[in-house]
């Protein structure tokens, strides 16, 4: 066995390296450079802590994590401890004497990783610390956590990071490893050069997280929706709910309380204690629905969230992609659900055409935005436009009968009789709405034509632009008082679609918008009341021509009904088990949960939930029996066996 190996198997109790990780750990161990990009729950931290270990075993001294936020360090120094890795961290929330010890301890090469924030690193006083032990040969890696927050055009931009780079030529040798879940290629671009990494192995996973599900609904009553998704599919459940703005949240969170469940507000405008309690309950307690702003998030690693909600459409695939992924970091089944409507295009778009950004800097934050438009009306699979939107192509449907006729070495094509369905091209994941239920479809383009012809008539006739109702109106030819005072019911256009319902009209102007045939102006009016218009875009053109069609998905009610057999057990890491191994894995729980007050740690630090299930399932009547189950290190087994057996055998 080689060392990480054993590393991983002794301090972890994990069998296997996963994915990319066998690499970058001997590639670091062997002190080169690396870049990771791996999605969230992708298993970040070992790619550096056991490297770390095993340096530091080798007498190389220690490494230094950087890591921009505070809850994020203790909670990983805490899971580090726990495995009897020597960690610790210099923050803030230290006073003098601690902080003077850690750094003694540093000094005297007693720990193994160290964590700290950029700008602390950055100090004077830390960098001698750091001259001092690489002067010694003892500093034996950097780890830069959430590298992607070097980039300006990152959602998470922090400017100490771009100092960072300095590393690179004062502690020339000691080598870095720079991970993050952002892997679009302008912050990729921007983290080699703000990092100098230009040396350094890049490792790119595959983005997919197969556990989560993904489903996009057109938002017509957020909260009953909201309610009706958490009741049927997550009563219970840790989950995160996203919103635009802090009075959304405060609503939201009112609301699902009267409905019973335990929800907690998150945003910027709280009391710094009170979002820490929040935060820390979510984290602690189980099944807390934290509903938040964006300012919720970054370095959470609970591994049990089991449902992230959009109520409100973030900015971007990046965005919604890591926010997304906070959901299932266990592995176990796990929802990514957004509701979004015409409404949030327009306030997007808007939010972007008013801001004071330069105008290079607009068409790109338009880019991105249009992007995550075209996924939110996708009818075809969700995973391989996100796949896509990373650089990543995903497989089509495996055909069920391909085999066989692989076997017998018939032609396809004659061996099924020439009916072999088309579809089998397209991408499929089997677990996003639109494969699970392929979504009706019916053409748009007659009626998207009639909305771009008269926005334009409109335009003509009064140098006026109009909002939606008002255009809606004169297609459908509903001569409201506005109709009849601007003339527009003598149009050539009025009452062209009368045959659509309003719905339609309404998915047939977000899908114009997603595409770029629209645009939005917001007007102000002399009294300095403003409202949004629609106005001619470039897009329009293609479609006007007829070189392009419209698809839009069928406004039916999702089938979701289906879906509610598919948890009926209380946790998703338990579904499995028996009766028996059932009231084992409750108990179980709940002295993990006195174990963790104790230690002052998240429960999930102590023991995963698949960890404890493992545990119930195996019904273990011996310390040899403990051996070899996912998530129990040596270190773990020695400090927790005993109570472990003891609460198997039904002792308290
Ligand atoms: P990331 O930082 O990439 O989001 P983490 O490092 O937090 O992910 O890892 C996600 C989860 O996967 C953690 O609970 C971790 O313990 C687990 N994990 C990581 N590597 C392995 C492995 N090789 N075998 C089993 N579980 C693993
Ligand atoms: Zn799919």
């Amino acid at each position: 066995m080689s060392p990480a190996h054993s590393v991983l198997h002794d301090v972890f109790g994990y069998e296997q390296f996963r994915g990319p990780q066998a690499d970058i750990v001997e590639h670091v161990i062997g002190g080169g450079d690396a870049l990771v990009l791996m999605p969230t729950g992708g298993g970040k931290s070992l790619c550096y802590q056991i490297p770390a270990i095993v340096r530091q075993q080798a007498g190389r001294g220690i490494t230094v994590v950087v890591s921009p936020l505070i809850a994020l360090m203790h909670d990983q120094v805490g899971a580090l401890r726990e495995a009897g890795v020597a960690a610790a961290f210099l923050n803030s929330t230290l006073d003098w004497p601690q902080t003077l010890d850690v750094e003694r301890r540093l000094a005297q090469g007693e720990l193994t990783l160290l964590y700290a924030a950029p700008e602390r690193v950055m100090t004077e006083r830390f960098l001698e610390l750091l001259d001092g032990l690489h002067a010694r040969g003892q500093l034996a890696l950097f780890a830069i956590d959430e590298a992607h927050c070097v980039s300006q055009w990152g959602h998470d931009f922090r400017p100490e990071y771009r100092q960072l780079a300095m590393l690179a030529g004062r502690y020339a040798g000691v080598p870095r490893i720079a991970l993050t879940a952002t892997a679009d290629a302008l912050t990729r671009a921007d983290m080699v050069e703000g990092l100098q990494l230009q040396a350094a192995r890049l490792f790119i996973s595959s983005f997919d997280r197969p556990n989560i599900r993904y489903t996009i609904e057109e938002k017509k009553e957020p909260l009953a929706q909201l309610l009706r998704f958490i009741g049927q599919e997550h009563a219970g459940d840790a989950g995160i709910v996203y919103c635009q703005s802090r009075k959304r949240v405060e609503e939201m969170a009112q609301a699902l309380q009267g409905a019973g469940i335990a929800a907690l507000p998150y945003h910027a405008g709280l009391p710094a204690e009170m979002r820490q309690a929040h935060q820390d309950r979510f984290l602690r307690e189980d099944g807390v629905v934290i509903v938040a702003t964006i300012a919720f998030g970054m370095g959470i690693d609970k591994p049990d969230v089991r449902f992230v909600a959009h109520v409100d459409m973030p900015k971007n695939i990046e965005g919604y992609y890591q926010e997304t992924g906070r959901a299932g970091r266990d592995g176990l089944p796990a929802d990514a659900w957004m509701i979004y409507g015409l409404a949030d295009v327009v306030n997007q778009r808007r939010m972007i055409d008013e801001g004071d950004a330069a105008e290079e800097f607009k068409a790109v934050l338009r880019g991105k935005l249009d992007a995550l438009l075209a996924l939110a009306e996708a009818t075809d699979c969700r995973r391989a436009r996100l796949l896509a939107y990373f650089g990543e192509t995903m497989a089509p449907r495996p055909s069920s009968n391909a085999p066989a006729r692989r076997a017998d070495g018939a032609d396809p094509a004659s061996a099924g009789g020439g009916n072999e369905e088309h579809s089998q091209a397209t991408p499929w994941c089997g677990n996003c709405d639109n494969c699970l239920h392929p979504p009706a479809v019916w053409d748009g383009t007659d009626a998207a034509r009639k909305l771009l012809s008269t926005i334009y008539r409109v335009h003509q006739a009064s140098g006026l632009a109009f909002g939606m109702g008002h255009l809606m109106d004169i297609v459908r030819g509903t001569a409201s008082d506005k109709v009849r005072q601007f003339g527009h019911d003598r149009l050539s256009t009025f009452s062209v679609g009368a045959q659509y319902a309003e719905s339609q009209l309404r998915a047939v102007l977000r899908q114009l918008l997603a595409r770029g045939a629209v645009g939005v102006q917001r007007v102000t009016l002399d009294g300095g009341r403003a409202f949004d218009t629609l106005t001619l875009a470039a897009g329009a053109r293609p479609v006007l021509r007829g070189e392009q069609s419209v698809l839009l998905r069928e406004a039916t009610a999702a089938p979701r009904g289906a879906r509610k057999s598919r948890r009926q057990a209380p946790a998703a890491a338990a579904a499995q088990l028996g009766p028996d191994a059932q009231a084992r894995f409750i108990n179980l729980k709940a002295w993990r949960a006195t174990v963790a007050r104790e230690h002052n740690l998240p429960a999930y630090v102590i023991f995963h939930d698949t960890t404890l299930a493992a545990i119930a399932e195996r019904n273990p009547g011996s310390p040899d029996e403990l051996q070899g189950i996912q998530g129990l290190g040596s270190k773990k087994i020695e400090a927790y066996g005993a109570q472990v057996l003891q609460v198997c055998r039904g002792g308290g």
